[in-house]
């Protein structure tokens, strides 16, 4: 697509996601979908045109503002692909009455099941021994393996879960299976909620200064960006493994990259950054201390199916006029 060439399907893609051949067929049934491979806002904004067949648009991280709002004249909602819809500025959609909407629950398993792939590759080094056997260090050093070798276990750990929406819930369920202790933090959920899900309720100093291991759930908004911030990781007990599979900001990542120098944080799984892709030249790319993903949390196959059939529905009943499953309030 591009300016001379706007589309004419109800649907587009704003970056190249996973679309399975089930979706791709039904949304074909309901007029057809096209792909902008859109860099940016402004690169959107300039491939559709103006077009008045653009009805949905579907994006997973090429911001939705208005510069894209200003050349989609008939546009009646933006769908976020996944659960987080941070690029997306909601309000601007409101005033103009186009309605967001995400894909709620539909990845919450991947990430669930990553954040502890994450924990157990930290405390066990797994990334690090499938290196050293396939260098040959093994074989060149001998059956009595280094000190780096004997890890740590999850079990009957104390886990803080910051975060206990449908991501949250999953991680605490998983939780039970290594018999951990589970401490929780969610504004919107109250004690007897959080008790119900086998959770202790605690405020968030609380929770930082009792854990073994703190795993973050939770959206980034105005209140959570940078909420794990220089003073948060002051009160953290000493050797704390920190996971982050939401999104980059809600630490502040300078301040992360100082407390693991300093040795106050023991280590940090990170699946998510401030600055996307990551460069090489981050410190956090060259500390042993630091397991690295590349945003891949909600990527299996499984997540992928169920979000098109999500996107599917949802396309469905906008195009009708009936409220999308996935609507943001
Ligand atoms: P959710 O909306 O179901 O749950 C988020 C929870 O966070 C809610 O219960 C909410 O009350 C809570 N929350 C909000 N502000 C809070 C605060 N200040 N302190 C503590 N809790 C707070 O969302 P979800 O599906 O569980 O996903 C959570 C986030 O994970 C998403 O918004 C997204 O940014 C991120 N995510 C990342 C990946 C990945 O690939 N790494 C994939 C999916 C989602």
């Amino acid at each position: 697509m591009s300016d001379q060439n706007v589309p004419t399907a109800p649907v587009v893609f704003a970056d190249r996601v996973y679309l399975s051949e089930k979706a791709g067929a039904e949304l074909s049934r309901m007029g057809g979908y096209a792909w902008a491979d859109a860099g940016d806002a402004f690169d959107l904004a300039g491939k559709i045109g103006g077009s008045p067949d653009v009805k949905v648009i579907v994006t997973e991280y090429v911001p939705v503002d208005e510069t894209v709002l200003n050349r989609a004249p008939a546009l009646k909602a933006v769908i976020a692909y996944g659960a987080g819809y941070d690029h997306i500025d909601v309000q601007a959609l409101k005033r103009r009455g186009v309605l967001t909407c995400n894909c709620p629950g539909e990845n919450s398993q991947a990430v669930a099941e990553l954040a502890f792939g994450l924990m157990l590759c930290l405390l066990r080094r797994i990334h690090r021994a499938d290196q050293w056997v396939r260098s040959g260090e093994w074989y060149r050093e001998g059956l009595v393996l280094p000190r780096w070798a004997s890890g740590r276990e999850l079990w009957r750990k104390t886990l803080g879960v910051i975060g206990l929406g449908n991501i949250g819930v999953r991680v605490v369920r998983i939780a039970g299976g290594f018999d951990m202790k589970i401490i929780g933090y969610d504004p919107a959920k109250n004690d007897e909620q959080l008790i119900r899900l086998g959770v202790e309720p605690a405020a968030l100093p609380d929770l930082l200064s009792r854990s073994d291991i703190v795993t973050l759930h939770v959206p980034l908004t105005p209140d959570t960006e940078g909420m794990i911030d220089a003073a948060a990781l002051k009160s953290v007990k000493p050797g704390l493994i920190l996971v982050n599979t939401s999104r980059g900001r809600v630490i502040d990542e300078s301040a992360m990259i100082e407390a693991l120098q300093s040795g106050r944080i023991g280590a940090a799984a990170l699946d998510v950054f401030a600055s996307e892709p990551l460069s090489p030249s981050n410190p956090l790319a060259d500390m042993e201390n630091v397991l690295l993903s590349p945003h891949l949390g909600a990527l299996t196959r499984e997540a992928g199916d169920r979000l098109c059939d999500s996107i599917v529905r949802q396309v469905r009943d906008i195009l009708k006029g009936r409220p999308p499953e996935g609507l943001i309030r």
